[in-house]
């Protein structure tokens, strides 16, 4: 079972392969085994995230340490916080999020404030400039509110991680909802990123 693995400079945590959307572009659904070491055959117990992440030698040679893999990171959110607090304890090597932005739609509760220290980035993937489109792309589970549920924990995770990125995928969208992606960042406080596609 592949909890991590390094891409580059950066050690990726694979928690699950849960996902609250069914992105078109997404290449759970593109290419499916394209990555098959990425597909759990269980979800790892935290015990087994900690004791995976305890066998490097250091984890301070690492640029980042991010949690993605091939799935939401956030739907298993409690344990992800809990492994953010013990990578405190074991590196000072950043650490990033990268997340559909449903976290407190998952809990039903405002979970912008657990990020607080334990977190240096949060990549959010905004993925359209309004709801209609984002339903039409992501496929996502809490249906048409999600948008606005994406935007307002944008809003809300500014006020406690240092560094918030929403991101955009090119060639999904066109280079003017790519340009009004950038503009939602911007009042937010947020960077934007323009990501490649990768299908
Ligand atoms: S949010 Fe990410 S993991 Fe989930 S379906 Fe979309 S691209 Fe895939």
């Amino acid at each position: 079972m592949v909890i991590t693995y390094t891409i580059r400079n950066s050690l990726y945590v694979n928690l699950t392969n849960h996902c609250t959307n069914r992105c078109t572009f997404c290449v759970r659904e593109t290419a499916p085994g394209e990555y098959p070491d990425l597909w759990l055959e269980r979800e790892p117990t935290l015990a087994e995230i900690l004791e995976d992440l305890s066998s490097y030698k250091t984890l301070n040679k690492f640029s980042e340490i991010v949690f993605c893999g091939y799935g939401e990171p956030t739907c298993r959110l409690y344990d992800m916080l809990e492994t953010c607090r013990r990578l405190r304890e074991m590196t000072s090597t950043p650490i990033r999020v990268n997340t559909n932005g449903h976290a407190s739609l998952i809990l039903e509760e405002d979970t912008a404030p657990l990020f607080k220290g334990l977190v240096d980035c949060v990549s959010i993937s905004l993925n359209a400039p309004d709801s209609e489109t984002y339903a039409r792309l992501c496929r996502p589970r809490f249906g048409e509110d999600t948008f606005s549920g994406v935007i307002k924990f944008a809003r809300e995770v500014v006020k406690y991680v240092p560094s918030v990125v929403l991101t955009a995928v090119r060639g999904t969208i066109t280079d003017e909802e790519l340009e009004r992606c950038a503009a939602i960042a911007q009042e937010i406080g947020a960077k934007f990123r323009a990501r490649d596609y990768i299908g």
